[in-house]
């Protein structure tokens, strides 16, 4: 079986199924450490396209965007479990792809300070 580390960049950028989950907004109980998902879109997600709009500029512009890479791919807890990477590296049968197209919404149109009204429990997370 194909290692991680043997993966060309362009073959491990098309592993992605842009299911967008790894964009939505999450939140961190200070006392648990435990990740809680919202509905709430990274602004420089196109709601409709289901796409990054920035995705070459994305780590210069949101920090806190993640690159995943063969490297980091194991140390990255809150991915989601559906995540085609996390498949992958966890060996399983790639799940049904689902997305998060027409049921999130931007953080353009939500106050920072109400996130938590948006936390989701999707089972596909
Ligand atoms: S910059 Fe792009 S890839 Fe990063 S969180 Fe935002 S929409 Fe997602
Ligand atoms: S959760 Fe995984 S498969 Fe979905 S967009 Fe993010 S990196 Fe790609």
């Amino acid at each position: 079986m194909k290692k991680l580390k043997d993966y060309t960049k362009e073959e491990w950028e098309n592993i992605c199924n842009n299911c967008g989950k790894c964009c939505l907004l999450k939140l961190q109980d200070a006392e648990t450490d435990e990740i809680y998902y919202t509905n709430v879109v990274c602004k420089y997600f196109d709601t409709e396209k289901c796409l990054c709009t920035v995705y070459d500029k994305r780590c210069e512009l949101v920090p806190e965007c993640l690159q995943l890479t063969p490297e980091n791919v194991d140390k990255i807890k809150w991915m989601p479990k559906t995540c085609a990477y996390r498949a992958l590296f966890e060996n399983f049968k790639n799940p049904v792809k689902t997305t998060i197209k027409g049921r999130c919404i931007s953080e353009n149109l939500v106050n920072p300070d109400n996130l938590e009204d948006y936390i989701v429990d999707w089972e596909d997370l």
